[in-house]
């Protein structure tokens, strides 16, 4: 039962094998910072922290780098457009960025390398790249990336290059694989970029997109490393041309294992900045979405296939996160004071066997929910002793270690508080309503507000 992912390169389920025993290196591309990110962008996030979060459960140590993309054209043009300092407004965004994370509650990656501190870096690979000859300066400062040079050009994104003319460079970081060209590794300077300019042995300018990538990915993880990740849209042209400039200045293989997350569409079409059609987070806050339910509509579907994001679907993804916290409270309720031991369900190794399968969520959420039910009934029903009681527990706590979908802002019930739950079940238990009304409010003080359901005392924050 071991781990399998659909690596893009190959376009196969392979086992995944790491290049040091019991540690990976995940390089995830990041956001760029010219604007808010949207809910399509952080699918692609919240896929990569599962996909962490998955092989840290299996035992993993991984070390994730992503990076924080504050130089390039986009960046460039909207602080031009404001009339601040390109610092003044990637810093703005990147906050922004790191509070909607922490909200979506995203695990922070080990380290946000910037652009702009790595250009030194960048100068050097590109020196490299023209020693090589697989790069060639323009009249005006550029330089440019030979893709003909390079016999593996075109292998991820699956490009036939043979027979096809090519006539035209590229100055843009963006552009289709219909149109593969050379591509810039430097810009040189022109008006429009302003005082957003470097010194490099052939001319002032600034790097371009894809080379800033292949320097922080390389001089955090070293120049091959495990998993590089990314939405669909990153396979052409920036991991395609990632993969170019780095093998051909080290000499080596980069990445072992290329992940690439679908697109979140909203009416049918892709949620982008530029068609106007997207969510921010303070958007859905203001919808009363809670991260949990985010999460889980994000979540259940497989991050192979593109998903549909959709008001609609909010109130059955609340309904869900409710089941999962009243389950959680119900389990909390009757755990065992002590002795909760290591022990899963066997049902744990069906769950974990989905979860393997290239990260098959909605089978993994299924298994959980279909034992969910059973498990819930029994308890209810007075039919599940302490040790399976234990082993649920342990169960839910896996799952959510994983998933991050109970609303209890990821904090525990405090012992004080579980204390005088204790308490106030006796108090209830004795008919001594006083008692039990004067508890509740002492719980209630301390921010916790308690129900009585006929389960038993619920717990919620207030
Ligand atoms: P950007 O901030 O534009 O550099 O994008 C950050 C990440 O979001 C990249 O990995 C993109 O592939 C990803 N991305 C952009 N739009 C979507 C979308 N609609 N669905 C899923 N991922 C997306
Ligand atoms: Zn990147």
């Amino acid at each position: 039962m071991e781990l399998r992912l659909y690596n893009t390169f190959s376009r196969k389920k392979e086992n995944f094998k790491p290049i040091k025993d019991n540690q990976v290196g995940l390089y995830t591309c990041g956001p760029t910072v010219y604007d808010f990110s949207h809910i399509g962008n952080f699918r692609t996030f919240i896929f990569e922290d599962l996909l962490k979060r998955w092989l840290v459960h299996l035992g993993y140590k991984v070390n994730h780098i992503m990076n924080i993309t504050d130089l390039d054209d986009k960046t460039i043009k909207k602080a031009k457009e404001e009339g601040v300092d390109l610092k003044e407004l990637t810093d703005r965004y990147t906050s922004h960025f790191m509070e909607d994370l922490k909200w979506l509650k995203i695990l922070p990656a080990d380290n946000y390398p910037r652009a702009t501190e790595y250009i030194d870096r960048m100068i050097d690979m590109i020196q490299t790249l023209l020693d090589k000859n697989y790069a060639y300066k323009e009249n005006d400062g550029s330089v440019y990336f030979n893709i003909s040079s390079f016999k593996k050009y075109g292998n991820l994104a699956k490009l036939d290059l043979k027979g096809q003319k090519r006539t035209k460079r590229i100055n843009d970081d963006e552009y289709d694989k219909d149109s593969p060209q050379d591509f810039a590794l430097w810009k040189g300077w022109k008006e429009a970029d302003g005082d957003n300019v470097w010194k490099a042995p052939w001319g002032k300018g600034r790097p371009g997109w894809h080379v800033e990538c292949s320097v922080m990915s390389i001089d955090t993880l070293g120049e091959n490393f495990d998993i590089h990740c990314g939405g669909v849209d990153n396979i052409f042209p920036h991991h395609e041309n990632e993969i170019a400039q780095s093998e051909c200045s080290t000499g080596k293989p980069f990445v072992n294992y290329w992940l690439h997350s679908e697109f979140l569409m909203v009416d049918g079409g892709k949620m982008s900045k530029s068609l106007g059609n997207y969510y921010k987070i303070e958007d859905l806050k203001n919808m009363n979405f809670s991260a949990e339910s985010i999460r889980y509509q994000l979540l259940s579907g497989h991050y192979r296939t593109k998903i549909l994001f959709s008001f609609n679907k909010k109130h059955e993804s609340d309904k869900i996160i409710r089941r999962l916290t009243d389950f959680y409270l119900l389990l909390y309720e009757n755990k065992p004071i002590k002795s909760l031991g290591k022990s899963l369900p066997g049902t744990y190794l069906e769950f974990k066997k989905a979860m393997n399968d290239d990260l098959n969520t909605p089978r993994a959420l299924g298994i959980f929910f279909d034992w969910m039910k059973t498990e819930s009934k029994k308890i209810k029903d007075n039919l599940s002793n302490t040790e399976e009681i234990s082993s649920a527990w342990n169960f839910l706590k896996v799952f959510n270690s994983i998933f991050d979908f109970i609303e209890l802002n990821r904090q525990e019930v405090p012992e004080n508080i579980a204390a005088m739950l204790e308490i106030r079940k006796e108090a209830r238990r004795n008919k001594d309503w006083a008692y039990s009304d004067q508890i509740r409010e002492s719980i209630f003080n301390e921010g916790w507000l308690v129900e009585d359901t006929p389960d038993g005392q619920k717990l919620k924050k207030a």
